[in-house]
Order: C-alpha cells, then sequence, then structure tokens
C-alpha cells in the first residue's frame, strides 16, 4: 500500500475538515461555510461515503483530503503529506520524508529566529537604542499597527548582543552561524550579523520567521542585507508578507507583486492585504509555485524606467504557466509603489484595474522603439520577443504572440518558428529507473487505470501535450496522479517533473514513464491520437457521475431548505433568471427571519 493510500485511510476527512470548518449534518453529508471564498450561505460539502469535498458556490471545486490541507495551508504536496501522515500516527520512511534529526534541527532554527525577532522588536518599541528608527518609521509614515503586525525590529550597534543574548537562551554558537543571525571570523570567534538596522522578519506562509531583511537607517551602503541560505531560509521562495496575504489573496483573486519591504508595508497599511514583495530583481518559479495555490493572477508591479524585456525577464517564471494571468503595473517615472499608494491611493488603484497583460506590454515597449521597415530592427526584435515567447508553455498562446511578431514585424511566421526551434533544440530527456514488481501488483489495486492510461500517454509522447488542454487536475481523482498531472503542466520535461515531484512520487512516475502500450499506439501517431482522446471523455464522464452523485447527496438538503427553492421555481415559472434573483430572495428570507 503507498504511503498516500495509507494516510487516506487513518483519516477521516469529516474530523480533518471540521477542525477548519464549522460542520452541520445534512443527509448522510455536511455542510459549512466555504474556508476558500466568502460566503453567507453553506456551499461547502463533505461527503464522508467518498472521503471528499466540493464547493458548489464560486469555487466549484473540490477534492480529497490532501487538496483541502494544500490549498487551506497553501502548502505543497510533500508538506501536506508530512502534516497528514503525522496526524495519522505514520511514521514515513527516510526517502519520503527529512529524517527526524533534519526536522528538529529546523524546528531549533526556527525557535532561534522566533526569539531573535521578539529581542529586535523589543529592542525597537521599548529602548533608547529604538529611538532612531522609530522616528525613521514615522516619518515614513508606518503607524504602531503596521510595526506590530509586521513584528519589525531594530538590532542594536553592537558586535554580540543578539549572540549573547541567544547563548544565554541555550542556542549554541554553531547554530546561530547557521541560522545566519551570527558570522563565523576566519581567526576565531564570531559576531552579530545584523548591527545597526532595522529589522524586518521573514516569514514562510506558516507565520513562522524564516530568515530577515534589515535596512540601515542613513545613507550608508548597502542599503540592505538579507539572512544568507540557510537550512531554513531560501530568498528564491520566498515572498515578503505571504503569510499575512495569504487570506486576502485567495479571496480576491488577485495577488500584487511589489519589491521592498516598506512597499509591502504601506500596501496592507492601506487595505490592500493582497500585496507581497519579491525581494529582489526578477519572481522565480518558486515564488510563483507558492503563489499559484493561492491565486491563478499575479500583477507585478514595475518601475516605468525598466524596458519591456526587462520586464518580461523579471516575469519571466510566470509564463510558463498557461493557468496564470500575468499582468503588470508602470509606476509613474521615479516612484515607488509605496509612494503611489501612500500619497495617490485613487492613481494606484487605477494602476490596479489598468494592469495590461505582460507580453502585450513587452511587445508595446520593443516594436515601438524599432523600425519594422528595417532589417536589422526586425530580428532585434526577434532577439528580443523571442526568448520570452519561447516561455510561454501554453501552445494556443505561444502561437498567439508568434503571429502577431510576424504581423508585427511584416515577416514570414515560419522565420521566426524556425528561429524558435532553433532554440529549443539540445534537449535530452533520460528515463527514471524502472519499477518493482511488487509495487505493480498493489498499484493495480489502489488506481484508476484510466487516469494512469492517460498520464503514461502523455508522459510518453511530449507531441500529445497540446491536446490535453481540457485536461485538469479535477479528473484524476487519485492524489498520487493528480499530483504528476499538476506538476507535469508546468514542467516541460520528464527531468524537471521529477525535480519538481515529492521524492514519494518518483516510483509511481517511473512506473507511468515505463508503462508499455500495445503496438499499434508505439507506431501510429493517429492511435495515440485517438486513444487520448477517449481517455480523456472517459475521464469527464468519470468526473460528472462523480459531481452528480455529489449533487444528488446535496439535494437532500435543498429540498430542506424548501422554501426557497419554491420561490426559486416560481420566478422560473415567470421567466426570470434563478441566479439574478438568488440574492434577493436569500435577503428577503434573512429580513423575515429577523436576521437583519
Ligand atoms: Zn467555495
Amino acid at each position: 500500500m503507498s504511503v498516500i493510500t495509507e494516510v487516506k485511510q487513518r483519516l477521516d476527512i469529516v474530523e480533518f475538515v471540521s477542525e477548519y470548518v464549522t460542520l452541520q449534518k445534512a443527509g448522510r453529508n455536511f455542510k459549512g461555510l466555504c474556508p476558500f471564498h466568502s460566503e453567507k450561505h453553506p456551499s461547502f460539502f463533505v461527503f464522508p461515503e467518498q472521503q471528499s469535498w466540493h464547493c458548489f458556490g464560486a469555487c466549484g471545486t473540490g477534492g480529497d483530503v490532501f487538496s483541502f490541507i494544500m490549498k487551506r495551508e497553501g502548502i505543497d504536496f510533500g508538506q501536506a503529506l508530512r502534516v497528514l501522515a503525522q496526524r495519522g500516527g505514520l511514521t514515513l520512511s527516510p526517502r519520503e520524508a527529512p529524517s527526524k534529526a533534519e526536522d528538529e534541527k529546523k524546528e531549533r532554527l526556527f525557535q532561534i529566529n522566533e526569539a531573535a525577532s521578539e529581542y529586535y522588536q523589543h529592542v525597537l518599541s521599548s529602548t533608547k537604542a529604538g529611538v532612531t528608527a522609530r522616528s525613521y518609521l514615522a516619518k515614513r509614515n508606518i503607524v504602531p499597527e503596521t510595526i506590530k503586525a509586521f513584528r519589525l525590529g531594530f538590532s542594536p550597534d553592537a558586535w554580540e548582543t543578539i549572540k549573547n543574548y541567544l547563548l544565554g537562551k541555550g542556542y549554541t554558537e554553531k547554530e546561530l552561524v547557521e541560522v545566519g543571525l551570527v558570522i563565523e571570523k576566519e581567526e576565531g570567534g564570531s559576531y552579530d550579523r545584523f548591527r545597526n538596522r532595522l529589522m524586518f522578519p521573514i516569514c514562510d506562509i506558516r507565520g513562522r520567521v524564516t530568515g530577515f531583511g534589515a535596512r540601515v537607517l542613513d545613507e550608508s551602503l548597502p542599503k540592505y542585507i538579507n539572512s544568507p541560505q540557510t537550512p531554513i531560509f531560501d530568498k528564491s521562495n520566498s515572498l515578503y508578507g505571504i503569510d499575512k496575504a495569504k487570506s486576502a489573496t485567495r479571496k480576491k483573486d488577485l495577488v500584487i507583486i511589489v519589491e521592498g519591504y516598506m512597499d509591502v508595508l504601506t500596501a496592507h497599511q492601506h487595505s490592500w492585504p493582497n500585496v507581497v514583495g519579491s525581494m529582489g530583481t526578477s519572481l522565480t518559479e518558486k515564488q510563483v509555485e507558492g503563489i499559484k495555490r493561492l491565486t491563478s493572477n499575479i500583477t507585478l508591479a514595475l518601475d516605468a524606467d525598466l524596458a519591456g524585456e526587462e520586464a518580461t525577464l523579471r516575469g519571466k517564471a510566470i509564463l510558463a504557466y498557461s493557468n496564470i494571468e500575468a499582468n503588470v503595473i508602470l509606476l509613474p517615472p521615479g516612484k515607488d509603489p509605496d509612494e503611489v499608494i501612500g500619497e495617490e491611493p485613487a492613481l494606484w488603484q487605477k494602476l490596479v484595474e489598468q494592469a495590461m497583460p505582460i507580453m502585450d506590454f513587452a511587445f508595446q515597449s520593443v516594436i515601438s522603439k524599432v523600425d519594422t521597415n528595417k532589417a536589422r530592427d526586425k530580428s532585434l526584435a526577434v532577439q528580443k520577443l523571442l526568448p520570452s515567447i519561447y516561455e510561454i508553455r501554453d501552445p494556443v498562446q505561444q502561437s498567439h504572440y508568434l503571429k502577431r511578431l510576424a504581423r508585427e514585424l511584416k515577416i514570414e511566421e515560419s522565420a521566426i518558428r524556425a528561429a524558435l526551434r532553433e532554440s529549443k533544440a539540445g534537449r535530452k530527456r533520460p528515463q527514471p529507473g524502472k519499477p518493482t514488481e511488487q509495487s505493480r501488483i498493489a498499484r493495480q489495486f489502489m488506481s484508476s487505470p484510466i487516469e494512469e492510461y492517460c498520464l503514461s500517454l502523455l508522459l510518453q509522447y511530449p507531441e500529445l501535450r497540446p491536446l490535453a488542454g481540457e485536461v485538469s487536475p479535477e479528473h484524476f481523482e487519485f492524489t498520487e496522479n493528480r499530483e504528476v498531472f499538476v506538476k507535469w503542466q508546468h514542467s516541460s520535461d520528464i527531468p524537471s517533473l521529477e525535480s519538481e515531484l515529492d521524492t514519494s512520487l518518483s516510483e509511481h512516475l517511473s512506473y507511468l514513464v515505463n508503462k508499455k502500450f500495445p503496438p499499434a499506439t508505439r507506431d501510429s501517431e493517429r492511435t495515440r491520437h485517438r486513444d487520448l482522446a477517449n481517455c480523456i471523455l472517459r475521464l469527464q464522464e468519470k468526473l460528472s457521475r462523480k459531481l452528480e452523485a455529489e449533487k444528488e447527496a446535496t439535494l437532500e438538503i435543498e429540498r430542506e431548505r424548501g422554501g426557497i427553492s419554491s420561490e426559486l421555481a416560481k420566478l422560473e415559472e415567470q421567466g426570470i433568471d434563478s441566479g439574478l434573483k438568488l440574492q434577493e430572495v436569500f435577503v428577503k428570507k434573512e429580513k423575515n427571519h429577523g436576521f437583519n
């Protein structure tokens, strides 16, 4: 039995979801207010028999206990597996989980950062050493509530204060070096990394302090320093403020990415809680992965001075995701988001509303600077735009921009396609190892042949990718298959897929990649197309059967709410769109019950 199946068997979804959502019995099932969108009437259902959940409201989505915790906590599959395994009292093998010692070590490092954060906060708020920093923040219009919420602090202008404080708490010098708070001297001894700086604790999505950003208060350089890479801090997958922005991001279905710490503080202070900081020049794929679990709409706030190709470079990581909308906001010349949000809130609101798709922006700024009648300018424009077009993994969108480039530059599309193929050349496809016989037999009882057949086709025949546009993660009921599919959507080849996938799934991947097909499928492209089309059809049927069964189950509850249903029926008889009137009926009902 796979560890994923075992986890599912040990946990009851009703019990688990109840910790996050107040559930009430509804027939054989349970209902509650959806934790993923705001609503007044329960449209979120949990089905104990299927061990699944579904939101019939705005989300229109569902899944199993894995997808629930992943969505709720904004964590990835691997983290979900560890959380759930622990809950189910399962011990993961070393291949599936970092060793216990490693976990404990990380836990200690988090504790150290937590203690350091408290110390810095105390220095800022309650000591003479914090006076300058306090007046600096006041000058930047950061109010005490924001300082408290973001736990800002100050590191004293001394060499061994945080070190001695933490040593006094029982942590070792080695640990302090490891977490990046203390720097080792070559000649022996060590000293505080952060001195005389305003401290910004950087948290993961769960609110644990992973590292620090630190700013000088005068004009000295460097203006900002960060924690180095440590076992718990990796700048390339951190987003400043993500722990505070996560629920607003989910609710608004949009995240706005700015660069600086101060930009994030000002935004949150001015009721823009869905703003996070990238802390660097360009967005990384790891950062996008984190955001993707919360929303599929990303807006980047960029400097006006950036050229178009530079802007797309910064957003390059987003282009690789076909289901993410990437827009850019261009700030007025010489202004930071911080200044615009604070001084001209109406302008900021307008900029957010008028954000432009990132590729449109790149086209506009590159093409406007070249003379499309000159051969040299044409090839210059191709050189500048092609790398971004190359990054777009959605074939339809890619084709759209290729055509547009050809049209605007007045050249043959085939010439641009040839240039694109050239940059694609040189990719290899090594095969992962063979699966064991035993696990193969076990799998036959635990998975869905149709899901696996579909995945194997897609994995083994990359040319089928464009045909899978209609397939969504929802089509895969088995968590293993769903996770492989989700990661496949954003991987260009098997090795990159394998590196993205949690190690507990590598055996499953290898099984899918090595699955044997009948000769007709192997030898003919036409057969493969037909096979895949059939698979997709059957997956769709399977999904709609499941949804129907779930809907059927909720019908009992609809009948419970008979009053409302009959009113709706009446409206429908009169030819009035029930969707439009639904709101009014609910409002009326509430008034009748004296809720308002
Ligand atoms: Zn919902």
